[in-house]
């Protein structure tokens, strides 16, 4: 199916090394958050390295953790400049224990970041039991879960 020129559904390939960063990263008692970084091939989305968001905990155990407009900036900089190779195909965020699934901030984080990719994702781990979805948006503007299977890490 062609939606915008996005051809969808789409397979995702994660580098072995990327994920080992983002589970590194989570480990933590309290929500962690970063970018996924990549391209889109034509046939499958790679997600080959993560940032880790520059956001600090607070103590509230309510606190949320979300990308600053500094820290994209940042980013789009270093990718403009060449300093980061790829671009941004979405972001990767925690849940302390409460499973994992897409808040409606977490919706509004995706569809802020749809401005860098029309493949952009969403990645949510539960970082007591290290279960992880991915989420995109599907041609009618749905969130939907990407299915295990069309998930590959190389
Ligand atoms: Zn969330």
């Amino acid at each position: 199916m062609r939606a915008g020129g996005v051809q969808y559904p789409f397979k995702i390939r994660i580098d072995r090394s990327a994920l080992a960063t983002i589970f590194d990263h989570v480990g933590a008692p309290f929500e962690r958050i970063g970018l996924l970084m990549g391209w889109f091939d034509g046939d499958a989305l790679w997600i080959t390295s993560a940032i880790r968001g520059d956001s600090q905990w607070n103590g509230d155990p309510k606190y949320y953790s979300a990308l600053s407009p500094e820290f994209l900036a940042k980013v789009a900089d270093a990718i403009l400049s060449g300093r980061i190779p790829g671009r941004i195909v979405g972001w990767y965020h925690s849940h302390v224990g409460q499973g994992v699934f897409m808040s409606d901030i977490d919706l509004q984080t995706h569809l802020r970041l749809a401005q860098f990719s029309p493949y952009v994702v969403s990645m949510v781990i539960d970082s007591k039991t290290f279960e992880y979805a991915i989420f995109s948006l599907s041609p009618n503007g749905s969130l939907v879960e990407v299915r295990p299977e069309s998930i590959e890490i190389v």
